[in-house]
């Protein structure tokens, strides 16, 4: 019988009245059925959460706090292979990458906002007033109160420890939505918070979709004091919308389409290396990953068939197998969006250097999202698979001149991203 991941409210598992399957993208078998939070629920838990801050969760000292962080990164590591099962299982990343950069990340994200909270300093200034006096201006952290976190799913719980970690030691109380896409990791650590002394009620997570469903019900609720989200921009507006009418702030990290640049006397190896991880890491599903690459064209030809190759090496395997392997994409409705795109490009009038399409896996695997890692060359920045966000393991290199006027600078470098896509105008 598949295993049941229902909502934990106040430490205590709370049913939906409709349950979803959850499915491992590498081979299409179910993970788990999810209980499905409805306004109820939702209600439930932001009661609860609001419960918490006027109870004993609130009552706590910041060093009782700091403590309890340290005591949730030290859960998290002696179960840290839980951890990693649940991820890989969820999102069909490889075990290394699971544990390299999720779960570590994960503990490490409460370790160090704990040593933030205990040792940041706050402002103070003075300003003159009339007659000679002075007057001391001075800040105070206080919770905001209770904060929704939506999360989405390509770094399921390094992306969630992101929010609840600050959020927590600061003294909040949150209600959190992981991804409908990955449920298990969240749901896990509402265990090892319990375990590690925190209060009940202070974390608390609720199952299920964006519209019309646990997301825009929490985001819609008339108690929840402010929204902290990860995702794709479209739906950061939706919950900017829903939250306008009672003014509440927002903290979001949105979308990306990052462009590399790189100079004719890079480090060769060292930019070969660092485009590969940069295009290709965790299926290019990261908003860091780089989709377009800017190439000084002495180097282009070089540069391009280096990828090509490096492309062709990723093996694809058993995510769960200890070596170095390549995932399939989050779910079949992602593989969509992706070859769509692949056909796009082509459409555009892209010359396939590598991949665009499905590859062929092993019999066990075929009911999985694979993909192959694709790089293309002949389109121009006005194309739309150039300007919108793919969330896949593709990129398009261009060729770019540099005129006498400029002076280059050395190396290779990925401009990192938060909200928008960066604009970079090569000259030809
Ligand atoms: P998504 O926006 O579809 O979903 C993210 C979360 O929001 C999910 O939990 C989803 O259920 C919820 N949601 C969807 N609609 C909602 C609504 N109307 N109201 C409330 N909640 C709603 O994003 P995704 O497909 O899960 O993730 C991929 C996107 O996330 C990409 O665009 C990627 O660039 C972005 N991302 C950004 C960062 C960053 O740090 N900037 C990091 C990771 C991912």
């Amino acid at each position: 019988m598949a295993a049941e991941l229902s909502n934990v409210i106040a430490g205590e598992k709370v049913p939906g009245r409709r349950i979803f399957e959850d499915i491992n993208p590498a081979d299409g078998s179910l993970v788990a059925l999810v209980h499905e939070a409805d306004r109820d629920v939702v209600d439930r838990a932001v009661k609860a959460a609001r419960a918490a801050l006027d109870g004993e969760w609130g009552a706590l000292r910041v060093s009782d706090r700091v403590q309890l962080m340290r005591n949730i990164a030290n859960g998290i590591e002696a179960r840290f292979e839980d951890f990693v099962a649940a991820e890989v299982a969820d999102t069909g990343k490889p075990g290394h990458l699971a544990r390299e950069l999720d779960v570590s990340r994960a503990a490490m994200n409460f370790r160090s906002f704990a040593d933030t909270m205990a040792t940041t300093g706050l402002d103070a200034y003075q300003t003159d007033l009339a007659g000679g006096a002075q007057a001391l201006n001075y800040a105070i952290a206080k919770p905001l109160g209770v904060v929704a976190v939506i999360v989405p799913w390509n770094l399921p719980l390094l992306l969630l420890t992101w929010k609840v970690a600050p959020a927590l030691a600061a003294g909040n109380a949150v209600v959190v939505k992981p991804s409908e896409e990955t449920p298990a990791t969240a749901t896990l650590l509402a265990e090892v918070i319990a375990d590690a002394g925190v209060p009940a009620g202070a974390y608390n997570v609720i199952h299920g979709f964006g519209g019309d469903s646990a997301g825009s019900y929490l985001t819609e609720h008339p108690d929840i004091d402010g929204v902290t989200f990860t995702g794709e921009s479209s739906t950061g507006s939706t919950i900017m919308r829903a939250v306008a009418p009672r003014v509440r702030p927002v903290s979001f990290e949105l979308g990306g389409k990052n462009a590399a640049i790189v100079f004719a006397d890079a480090d060769f190896d060292a930019t070969i290396d660092g485009l590969t991880r940069s295009i290709f890491l965790n299926t290019g599903q990261v908003c860091l990953c780089t989709e377009r690459v800017y190439i000084e064209r002495p180097i282009f030809d070089r540069v391009a068939e280096a990828l090509v190759e490096r492309a062709r090496d990723l093996a694809i395997a058993d995510p769960s197998a200890q070596e170095k392997s390549f995932g399939p994409l989050i779910s079949q409705g992602h593989r969509e969006k992706v070859l769509n795109y692949f056909e796009l490009a082509v459409e555009e009038g892209a010359e396939v250097l590598v991949g665009g399409g499905v590859p062929d896996v092993a019999e066990e695997f075929s009911g999985g999202s694979w993909i192959e890692p694709t790089l293309w060359k002949g389109l121009d920045n006005s194309c739309r698979v150039v300007r919108e966000e793919i969330f896949g393991p593709a990129a398009t290199p261009f060729p770019y001149s540099i005129s006498s006027n400029n002076t280059p600078k050395s190396g290779w470098s990925t401009p990192s991203c938060f909200c928008t896509a960066g604009e970079v105008s090569p000259i030809f």
